[in-house]
């Protein structure tokens, strides 16, 4: 079996353990005699799936029962919209921090549906930089809606250090930092995340909302947009992302094997330190982000030409290092280093690139 190192933005590398589990239960589920894509959700079986997924989280991220968790379909994109058409009332207006890439597209998305204010733009620095908390609550507008963050975007390669405490309630794109540090899920009133990064498949959102701001939807919002109408029914009003779910059941369980989010959190950390260790150590390489802001999920970087940047990626992939090539809107190269990126992928692709600029610098 040859398994590259996986360095992919999203979908990005699932535990090994995860897909070893996978595979041995996927003809049998439980005794059941099939696999759970062809299993009802209705079904007891599939029921305690989901619970534990459900449980898997809320103890991972000690999310308190004031919290609803939600797996949802329609991925973060469809968040950007959902979110809006529950808090962004007529009459009312959000704030929200342009970050970066998906700053913008949550943005651009609300724009649609009422009024927002840009609070806090990183433009200047051209998206390399990140508001400290203070900034945030100071720019803060009277009686807004809520305040919407992205907590690590994913494309620039820069993430919070630290999170506001805002007067509205704090919402925020966790899509690809969720469960990779601790955090205190009772600052925020919704965080929402695609699940094709840190915890499962795509295909999939996983939704924290505070219960009382479920009840703000209006009735004019179509049914299948509330939040409440999936919490009422436990995330299964209609046919769930089975498989997706069960996915997340699993990596919750290889987070708790390894020691919780505290060792999550400490080994992401080493690995973000090896490989910006590495970027510092010689002109060669170029990161992008200002140090203050680097993300421990997303390392960019660039070389001296476009040319040798593609040369990069060629011989970085044809010696097992996949999908090192930068966001296309972008370019240069980026190392996604998430959960399930191990410590020796990461040493491993230090090593290739001490040899790569001894032989190119
Ligand atoms: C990947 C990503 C998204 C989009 O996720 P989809 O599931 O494709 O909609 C949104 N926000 C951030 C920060 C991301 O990294």
């Amino acid at each position: 079996m040859a398994r590259v190192f996986n360095f992919g933005a999203g979908p990005a590398a699932l535990p090994l353990p995860v897909l070893e589990k996978a595979q041995a239960e996927l003809l049998d589920y439980a005794g059941s005699g099939m696999s759970i894509m062809e299993m009802s959700h209705r079904g007891k079986t599939y029921q305690a799936v989901i619970d534990a997924a459900e449980a898997g989280i809320r103890k991972i991220m000690k999310v308190s029962d004031d919290y609803a968790v939600l797996f949802l379909q329609g991925g973060a994109s469809m968040q950007f919209a959902m979110l809006t058409n529950n808090l962004l009332l007529p009459g009312t207006s959000a704030d929200y921090v342009n970050t970066g890439a998906w700053a913008k597209k949550a943005m651009a998305e609300a724009k649609i549906t009422g009024q927002i204010k840009e609070i806090w733009s990183g433009e200047s620095h051209k998206f390399m930089n990140i508001p400290t908390a203070a900034e945030i609550e100071k720019a803060e507008s009277a009686g807004a809606a809520y305040v919407h963050i992205t907590s690590n975007e994913t494309i620039g390669g820069v993430q919070y250090k630290e999170f506001p405490k805002t007067k509205a309630p704090l919402v925020a794109d966790m899509s690809s930092d969720i469960m990779s540090r601790r955090l205190n899920v009772n600052d925020f009133g919704l965080i929402y995340a695609g699940a094709q990064k840190n915890i499962g498949p795509s295909g999939l959102a996983l939704v924290i909302i505070r219960k009382d701001l479920m009840e703000r939807c209006p009735e004019t919002v179509n049914k299948f947009y509330r939040y409440r109408t999936h919490a009422a029914d436990g995330s299964m009003y209609n046919t769930p992302n089975t498989w997706g779910v069960y996915i997340v059941k699993l990596v919750t369980e290889w987070v708790e094997s390894i020691g919780g989010l505290e060792a999550l959190e400490k080994r992401n950390a080493e690995k973000a330190k090896i490989l910006y260790e590495a970027l510092d150590s010689n002109n060669f390489w170029k990161p992008c982000a200002e140090k203050a802001a680097r993300s421990t999920m997303n390392v960019t970087w660039r070389l001296g030409t476009e040319e040798l940047e593609a040369q990069f990626v060629n011989e970085a992939t044809a010696a097992g290092f996949a999908m090192l090539k930068g966001h296309r809107s972008v370019g240069g190269l980026r190392a996604s280093i998430y959960n399930a990126c191990t410590k020796e992928a990461v040493v491993e692709l230090t090593k290739f690139m001490a040899d790569f600029a001894k032989k190119n610098g």
